[in-house]
């Protein structure tokens, strides 16, 4: 089979081509395992990361992607789940191991074994994977492959950072930046929640006016005070100074969900504006969101049928995957960019 390798940890700006385009084995499913042919699999950031070592995969080379849609070619002797032709998901979580108190909590996605699709093993940026039957999602008619990818994981981790607000419906809820993940979590919430009112925080104009499109009551800049005090509000942005701002925004008891694996460093003199009692006092919380578990990524692709979510996809052949990643790394986003494998 075709794939798109990553052989070593590189510097973007120095290699345009992290990925050689590689003939390698059809792999064969374990036990438990399914095998399936990758129809698209989803461009992420967090690839970025993974190329430039700053989530470096243990072992290389590696094929990356963890938002693969394909359909069900083969199985393993005792996996049941799935008959040959369903059409599947993978998201970022591969594995986990079932047995920890983590695990056994829900909170499969803190194991200590957590394994990563496409960094901890091969992912979807080739024309077939295995992975382990449970954690394989069905993908709901009414959405397309191309469209599923980008739900398996800006989709799924916004799913689960709504969920760790724990808003009531009807509670105020507010979103800073509003960029590729952000515009879903918007009309996740929106359905989810009703009666809620979603104030949403840019810098940039035009994400405000596409923010009161998808129906958000208000937008401003990422300093502005809201009109209303919310009940939570989820931050998608790289740095810190909208964390502070967001503090300002809470009611009492209310809670920030910061949706970010790494803040920069640059303006990190932002949090010495933190003032006490206008931040932090009277029971606010602060709570960071860290990989999807299982149910997240389920309940993502049903709330996505019911609305239904279709994301905007731009179009690349596995062989442009380089392209994609560069594009990704200058910041070139027209719609989450997937791979078209078959
Ligand atoms: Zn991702
Ligand atoms: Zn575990």
């Amino acid at each position: 089979m075709k794939a798109m390798v990553l052989e070593e940890i590189t510097d973007l700006q120095k290699n345009n081509e992290p990925l050689v385009l590689k003939e390698m084995p059809e792999p064969v499913p374990g036990e438990k395992e399914i095998l399936l042919r990758i129809s698209s699999c989803g461009v992420c950031h967090t690839e970025l990361d993974e190329i430039e070592g700053r989530t470096p995969p243990p072992q290389l080379p590696i094929i990356l992607g963890h938002q693969v849609v394909g359909q069900v070619v083969d199985k393993g002797r005792s996996a049941s789940k799935f008959q040959n032709g369903d059409r599947v998901g993978i998201a970022w979580i591969f594995s986990a191991c079932g047995i920890c108190q983590f695990c056994q909590e829900g909170n499969e996605n803190l194991c200590p074994d957590f394994r990563a699709t496409g960094r901890d093993a091969n992912g979807g940026y080739a024309e077939y994977m295995t992975v382990p039957e449970d954690y394989a999602f069905p993908i709901p008619s009414v959405i397309s492959d191309l469209e599923a990818a980008p739900l398996l994981c800006a989709g799924a981790i916004g799913y689960r950072s709504m969920r760790l607000t724990s808003l009531k419906d009807g509670q105020n809820l507010g979103l800073t930046g509003f960029g590729a993940s952000g515009h879903l979590v918007l009309m996740m919430a929106r359905k989810k929640y009703p009666n809620s009112r979603a104030f949403v925080f840019a810098r940039n104009p035009e994400e405000r006016a596409f923010a009161e499109e998808l129906g958000a009551v208000w937008s401003g800049d990422t300093d502005e005070a809201s009109p209303e005090k919310l009940a939570a509000v989820i931050d998608t942005t790289p740095v810190w100074k909208p964390v502070v701002e967001a503090l300002k925004n809470l009611q009492p008891g209310g809670r920030l969900v910061i949706n970010a694996i790494r803040k920069k460093d640059t303006d990190k003199q932002e949090l010495l504006k933190i003032d006490y009692p206008t931040h932090l006092w009277l029971e606010k919380e602060i709570k960071s969101v860290a990989n999807v578990a299982r149910e997240d990524v389920s309940e993502c692709l049903k709330l996505a049928a019911q609305i239904p979510l279709k994301p905007e996809v731009q179009i690349f052949q596995l062989e442009q995957a380089n392209q994609a990643l560069l594009e990704l790394h200058h910041s070139k986003i027209r719609g989450a960019k997937v791979l078209k494998i078959r």
